[in-house]
């Protein structure tokens, strides 16, 4: 008989598409001065639940998932197309964290059913798009940005309010079948559970919900390594309830011992100890198995644990554990109305402060480190090759107050700018031309082709002005002679 495969915990690559750079051209026909069209955005690679699946075994073998390009702009045709978005379907309760960060990137719920794990670049805008009042016919245009690629791993946390434990064929499988709708797989043989089976429980005392955690012991007792790994099934739960099977015969078993070694495996997982904790004799039916529950009850009680000999078979006592069970759950939700979950919304763009500047390193090899959303993605549109966009990238910064900012603390010409974090960082010399200001914007405004021949020193002065990058240097020849 073949072991159902259940994969709970899955890695791979996913990257998100590359924006489409923007198309800088320049259309003669009247009223239509200016045509470039904008790139389109990178796809991203998305996650959302699908209520029907139940393990994450579609992405098991896989080690990459990539959403397609955004297209450039095109000629005075037309905007790039998008990149399609990749959807990836996921059982609720998966969790993706960013393996290289730590960083919890989702936690997908019924209520909070989809996320992007992996952004698309946007597209860049095109001259067209770039042109205002100041600035008429621009002669470049925004490079698309690249997609966000990440190792990303998915593990799938049941999300119920209570978590059965036991060890095999205890009966936690026939419980969950007895007391609600759900209809899991129940057998004798040891691995009788390894997908972990969810009911939902109606009272007139509340609705909740039932996680048969699977396998708990099965793997470890096997050498597995599996039964362990389960129990991250159950962080979430509000309360445990033990199933123990009063009905065994095996060496070494006994209600007491077993409900010790369960609680021994709970502990070393971690975690748990405020969890409330209800015991399910079961197997009551059996006579043999109803001595053994009242012989054990006194002492389970003493451990000021709720005691309930039940039989899934006949019924016996589920109406009062059922009981039970909605109490807790209705306890622990007044203590906590707001169930610890974090729910993630994708992160507006360009949130929080706008930038930060800090002054990194000391003696000659110091620079002034900007970082900020807008900024570093600024950088990350430019065109060094093109003193017209680095000069638009020079005006963008300066209205942000980055050089007012750098002024403030004390930054002076020909101080080392780097913006963006680390080895990636765009360096720049600063170079304050605040006094030249006006003139610049007027004249920046200007499209080179317009003007056949601009002089040269005007040129050379907009390519000086606020800052300059070694990269624009490198990328523009220096025809002043100066
Ligand atoms: P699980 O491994 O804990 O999920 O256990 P299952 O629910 O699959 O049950 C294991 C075996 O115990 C099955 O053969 C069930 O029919 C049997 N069983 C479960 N509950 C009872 C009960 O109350 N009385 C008796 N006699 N057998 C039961
Ligand atoms: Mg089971």
């Amino acid at each position: 008989m073949a072991i159902p495969s259940f994969v709970d915990r899955v890695k791979f690559t996913v990257s998100a598409g590359k924006g489409g750079n923007g198309c800088a051209s320049v259309k003669r026909e009247k009223f239509k001065p200016l045509g470039g069209p904008d790139g389109g955005n990178g796809g991203s690679v998305i996650l959302r639940v699908d209520p029907g699946l139940t393990t994450l075994v579609e992405y098991h073998r896989q080690s990459r998932r990539a959403a397609p390009n955004g297209q450039p702009g095109t000629g005075d045709v037309a905007n790039g197309a998008n990149g399609e978005d990749v959807v990836l379907r996921v059982p609720e309760g998966t969790v993706a964290t960013d393996l290289e960060t730590g960083e919890l990137i989702a936690d997908l719920t019924a209520a909070n059913p989809e996320a992007v794990i992996a952004q698309g670049g946007r597209g860049g805008l095109g001259n067209a798009a770039l042109a205002s009042p100041t600035r008429k016919a621009p002669g470049f245009a925004l490079l698309g940005e690249e997609g966000e690629s990440r190792l990303v791993q998915l593990e799938l946390k049941v999300v119920a309010d209570i978590g059965l434990v036991g060890f095999p064929s205890a009966g936690k499988s026939s419980l969950i079948a007895a007391i609600s709708r759900a209809r899991p797989k129940i057998a004798d043989y040891p691995f009788t559970t390894l997908v972990p089976n969810l009911g939902v429980v109606v009272t007139e005392a509340g609705t909740f919900t039932v996680a048969d955690v699977p396998g708990l012991i099965e793997g470890a007792s096997l050498g597995k390594g599996l039964g362990f790994d389960f129990l991250r099934h159950i962080e979430r739960c509000q309360a445990i309830v033990h199933v123990i099977d009063c009905a065994t015969y095996e060496p070494g078993r006994d209600p007491l011992t077993d409900l010790d070694v369960i609680e021994a495996e709970l502990a070393a997982h971690g975690g748990l100890e405020d969890r409330p904790r209800l015991v399910a004799l079961n197997k009551v039916d059996v006579p043999d198995a109803a001595d053994l529950a009242e012989l054990v009850r006194p002492e389970l009680e003493a451990r000021g644990l709720q005691v309930f000999p039940v039989s899934t078979k006949n019924g016996a006592g589920l109406r009062q554990l059922v009981f039970a069970m909605a109490a807790v759950v209705r306890q622990r939700r007044e203590i906590e109305p707001e169930v610890p979950r974090l729910v993630l919304r994708p992160k507006p763009v360009d949130a929080g402060p706008e930038f930060a500047i800090s002054k990194e390193g000391a003696g000659e090899g110091f620079v002034w480190r900007v970082l900020g959303a807008k900024p570093q993605r600024w950088v990350r549109q430019t065109d060094f090759g093109n003193a017209e966009a680095v000069g638009y990238l020079a005006d963008r910064l300066a209205r942000l107050g980055i050089e007012e900012k750098l002024l403030e603390l004390g930054a002076e010409p020909g101080d080392a700018v780097a913006i963006g974090p680390g080895d990636g960082a765009v360096v720049f010399d600063f170079a304050p031309q605040v006094e030249v200001g006006a003139e610049l914007l007027a004249s920046r405004g200007e499209d080179q082709r317009l003007r056949q021949v601009r002089p040269a020193v005007q040129r050379r002065r907009e390519r000086d002005a606020l800052y300059h990058s070694e990269d624009m240097v490198d990328g523009v020849p220096d025809d002043t002679g100066e």
